[in-house]
């Protein structure tokens, strides 16, 4: 006898922030992969092909195009991985990931008695941390004053930073990097397969990182997309990085990138799961299937929709991410965000408050672009409002979504 019963999850509907719902498909491809070790010819054929796909997907040329096993953090802790101790770092905070990231950068930049200093949030001399209030976006001019102010070597930022629901200025964070010679790197773990970009129209973001479970949607841990510009590869060629997992040069030879080339013979970097690559090779070929530019287009008609719900309920919509709303609760209601956030959660309708101050209310639709969806993710949060003492007309605002969403 087992101590514990089997394990059961059951299904909620994730209107957060992320994960996404995970497409049917994917969890197909996730059980239906046979066993096969990480050397066999289809599994190194999936990397090949899902290395292909990444690169349209993403709208770049950019050889060093692959995924890191893990979640964002792991896409994320390679892309920073060229970082060295006492490198000169300017980092753009406006919410929680973004202020996530200024950790991992300054534990990076950190000498070793400044992170003995204060190991879990260190404090290095040579990163400048740029503090934009919550609800407000990085824009070009605040990049364009800090570059200009303290030279660094490198700026980060979030391109869309999923704490407060703002789009980041990256045509403002390309030009200053270009005019002061600055690497940048950009955290795009919300706006990869949401947004319609390229990035290699942003030449001076010369490293990039996403994530599986937002904009892929392909949620059974598999690959943090990650793409590298030849610059910052030369750097990590010159410098090194001080990890093995993540370093950009070796674990690009797993997906057949070496020497400049790819269509080299893949070298051994980890035991990749036959199961992850199959699943994350489907969530590709939806992607793509779907269309960047279809898909943007339907994630901004359907946050739409849900937005102007949600205002004629009273609420404060302060975002302006087009797969995530971020409010204010009105009036009454003020004060008792995570209240309701819990009634909703106990139902496994999956919304979220922010992470840190302020608290707010975050609803997402991650792969939710549809009528039957908005109606319902916009019939429960009414609900859970009316429960809670709010008034409001709650027929007559479900029938002006619903024929606004008609109207497709
Ligand atoms: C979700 C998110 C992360 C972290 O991704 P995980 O998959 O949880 O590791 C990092 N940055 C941003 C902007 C995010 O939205």
């Amino acid at each position: 006898m087992s101590k514990f019963p089997p394990l059961e999850i059951p299904h909620t509907i994730a209107a957060g922030p992320g994960p996404g719902n995970t497409d049917q498909r994917v969890l197909d491809a996730f059980s239906r992969s046979g066993v096969a070790d990480h050397m066999h010819p289809a599994v190194l054929k999936g990397m090949v092909e899902a290395k292909e796909m990444l690169r349209e997907a993403w709208g770049t040329k950019n050889l060093y195009t692959f995924g890191v096993a893990g979640t964002g953090w792991s896409g994320l802790d390679c892309a920073i991985s060229p970082i060295l101790a006492e490198d000169k770092v300017v980092m753009f905070v406006n919410g929680t990931f973004s202020g996530i990231d200024s950790i991992g950068v300054r534990m990076k930049a950190a000498t070793a008695e400044e992170l003995a200093a204060n190991s879990l949030d260190p404090k290095p001399a040579s990163v400048t941390v740029i503090d934009v209030p919550h609800g407000q976006s990085v824009t070009g001019e605040i990049v364009e004053k800090a570059l200009a102010e303290h030279k660094p070597m490198w700026a980060m930022m979030a391109h869309w930073e999923t704490g407060s629901g703002r789009i980041n200025d990256i045509q403002g964070f390309n030009d200053a990097c270009e005019k002061h010679g600055v690497m940048g790197i950009v955290d795009a773990v919300s706006s990869l397969g949401i947004g319609n970009f390229n990035i290699d129209d942003y030449p001076a973001v010369k490293i990039w990182a996403s994530c599986p479970q937002k904009g892929i949607l392909s949620l059974p841990l598999t690959y943090a997309p990650v793409s590298f510009r030849d610059e910052a590869i030369e750097v990590v060629k010159k410098r090194g990085v001080r990890t093995y997992d993540h370093h950009p040069i070796l674990e690009a030879r797993h997906w057949g990138i070496a020497n400049g080339q790819d269509g080299q013979q893949h070298g051994y970097h980890r035991t990749h799961s036959c199961y992850a690559v199959a699943a994350f090779h489907e969530a590709l070929r939806i992607m793509l299937e779907y269309g960047k530019a279809n898909k943007a287009a339907d994630y901004e008609f359907y946050n739409a929709g849900l937005r102007q719900a949600v205002e004629a309920m009273g609420c404060d919509v302060t975002s302006n991410m087009p797969s995530l709303i971020v409010l204010d609760l009105p009036g009454d209601l003020k004060g008792k965000e995570k209240e309701l956030v819990g009634n909703c959660r106990a139902q496994n309708f999956g919304i979220w408050t922010t992470l840190s101050e302020p608290v707010q209310i975050r609803i997402g639709i991650l792969n939710l672009l549809g009528k039957d969806s908005i109606n319902e993710i916009a019939s429960k949060f009414a609900d859970a409002m009316l429960n809670m003492g709010a008034e409001f007309h709650k027929s007559k605002i479900m029938a002006n979504l619903d024929s606004y969403l008609s109207s497709k």
